[in-house]
């Protein structure tokens, strides 16, 4: 299927973003298929936009006497593949390859260990607060891009707190799930048609 894409994966990597290599990753066993998206809310401080926090958590090299909070999450070693900021700008950490450090333990249609076969998508954003419009749309086509590439995923996107129940609410009620699917299915539609 060809499309008009802003994106494209090549060697497990997002063309047309940012890269920012965590060291937070391992191999995903021998011979496993991506198989699910799964989407996040992050921000540090909790509930605050900006300052570059999270790529600096992400590398390990965030300087935990900043802020009250970052004490809580010392010596803390996360990931995720991407992270979509507020002005929608996407950034990757984790080669897609590769296996992220975002789900923790976790269950998917009685599958464990999320992170094996999944790819993290963290949204800058927090659970009492409406994400941006603009990350809805980045979101939109990164998953469209995903879903062309990695088939698998187009039946299964789940939040963290769907994978981590009790455990995680993430990415919370703030995330409009009718709206993003709506508008997932709204592009792939324009993107087919352009693309003949
Ligand atoms: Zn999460």
């Amino acid at each position: 299927m060809q499309q008009a894409a802003e994106f494209q994966v090549r060697d497990g990597q997002l063309i047309g973003v940012r890269q920012i290599p965590s060291p937070n990753f391992n191999q995903r066993p021998v011979q496993t298929e991506i198989q699910l998206l799964v989407i996040h809310n992050i921000s540090l401080p909790p509930s605050q936009f900006g300052g570059g926090y999270i790529e600096q958590f992400f590398q390990n090299q965030l300087d935990w006497s900043v802020h009250p909070y970052f004490q809580t999450i010392e010596g803390m070693q996360v990931s995720t593949h991407l992270l979509i900021l507020r002005t929608g700008e996407v950034l990757q950490f984790v080669n897609f390859n590769d296996r992220a450090w975002h789900a923790g333990r976790s269950t998917y249609l009685g599958k464990k260990e999320c992170n094996d076969y999944s790819i993290g998508i963290e949204l800058e954003g927090s659970d009492d607060l409406p994400f941006a419009t603009a990350q809805y749309e980045a979101l939109v086509k990164v998953t469209a891009c995903l879903q062309d590439y990695y088939p698998k995923i187009q039946q299964h996107i789940a939040g963290h707190s769907d994978i981590a129940p009790g455990r995680k609410t993430d990415p919370g009620p703030y995330f409009n799930w009718a709206d993003f699917r709506t508008q997932l299915q709204h592009y792939k539609n324009t993107s087919n048609s352009l693309a003949g």
